[in-house]
């Protein structure tokens, strides 16, 4: 399949690695909104939200629990940060493979643009 995301869970594009296990593989945003810009993706192909079902959704609670874990280890769990989730035009998604950002280490802005 030709994507960017699976591309960079195969090494095939090289990326900055902060998280990985059999599910989930987390990296650094290449072009970062925050000082802390972290994506968090599922291994397997999902192409956004719309996509999530009774048979995938676990990934949900996992990629969380991993966020949690990350957060802390980036030192901004304590301060807050935001997890998102782009979807589709309207929601601004350019890659279509579900991925959550994580902003932190700085003020985030409400409501977004
Ligand atoms: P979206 O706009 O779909 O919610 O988010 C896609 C994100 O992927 C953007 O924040 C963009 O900077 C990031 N991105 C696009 N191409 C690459 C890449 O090759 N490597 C990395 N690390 N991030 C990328
Ligand atoms: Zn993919």
């Amino acid at each position: 399949m030709d994507c960017l995301f699976c591309k960079i869970i195969a090494g095939e594009i090289p990326s900055a690695k902060v998280y990985e296990d059999d599910l989930v593989f987390a990296f650094r945003d290449i072009d970062p909104k925050a000082p802390t810009h972290i994506l968090i993706i599922p291994k397997k192909h999902i192409a956004s939200v719309n996509e999530i079902n009774d048979e995938n959704c676990a990934i949900v609670g996992h990629i969380f629990k991993v966020a949690a874990e990350i957060a802390k280890n980036e030192g901004v769990a304590e301060d807050g940060y935001r997890i998102v989730t782009n979807i589709g035009e309207n929601g601004g998604q350019t890659v279509k493979h579900l991925h959550y950002h994580m902003l932190g280490g700085r003020s985030l802005q409400w409501p977004p643009g």
